[in-house]
């Protein structure tokens, strides 16, 4: 199974994610987790993104290209993956898409958590205490809202296109978003 999460910062790709990826047992390749952790590690790939993530910016496409590429490849060699916060722009999308077709590796499911900016607003707030420095800042949520709809939101129509995507209320209890998830994803005969 070969997925790809889509939704604003706060709609719970990160968890429903990681449930989804034990569900179907495939790795879970998050980004943002990815980025996070080349900063702390200072790899050059850690100092070139950290910028653009501490102002709540996307990461430019070839960088991102270049650290989710390989990972998504291997994934796939192990029987899938659930891709939690890439592709986020439309170049992205179109990139990956060629990247993946030569070996058949291409997302079967779009899973896209739809969640009202004032909630998010809520949760990103909330958990900021948890130490991300991108949840912290009032003025780096907005942006990071703003980024969404302006860079991600036209990735919808890409994959409703393609007749693979699925959209899920993110404004309820995580269990009861993961299940609305898999009844979704029975629907388009991804399970
Ligand atoms: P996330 O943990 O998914 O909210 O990502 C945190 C931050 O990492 C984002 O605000 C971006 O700065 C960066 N990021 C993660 N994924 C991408 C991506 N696919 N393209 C560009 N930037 C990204």
């Amino acid at each position: 199974m070969k997925v790809v999460l889509l939704g604003p910062p706060g709609s719970g790709k990160g968890t429903q994610g990681a449930v989804l990826a034990e569900h179907f047992h495939v790795r879970h390749l998050s980004t943002g987790d990815l980025l996070r952790r080349n900063i702390t590690e200072g790899t050059e790939i850690g100092r070139l993104a950290a910028p653009y993530v501490e102002r709540g910016e996307l990461v430019p496409d070839d960088l991102m290209m270049q650290m989710t590429g390989a990972a998504v490849l291997d994934a796939a060699a192990e029987g899938g993956y659930v891709l939690d916060g890439f592709p986020r722009t439309l170049a992205q999308a179109e990139a990956a898409y060629e990247f993946a077709k030569p070996a058949d590796v291409t997302a079967d499911a779009v899973v896209y958590f739809a969640l009202p900016d004032d909630v998010a607003r809520e949760r990103l707030s909330a958990r900021a205490s948890a130490g991300r420095s991108d949840d912290a800042d009032g003025d780096v949520i907005e942006r990071r809202l703003q980024v969404f709809h302006e860079q991600t939101e036209p990735l919808l129509d890409f994959y409703r296109n393609r007749g693979i995507l699925v959209t899920v209320d993110a404004t309820p209890p995580p269990a009861q978003v993961t299940r609305a998830m898999l009844d979704a994803m029975r629907s388009l005969g991804s399970d």
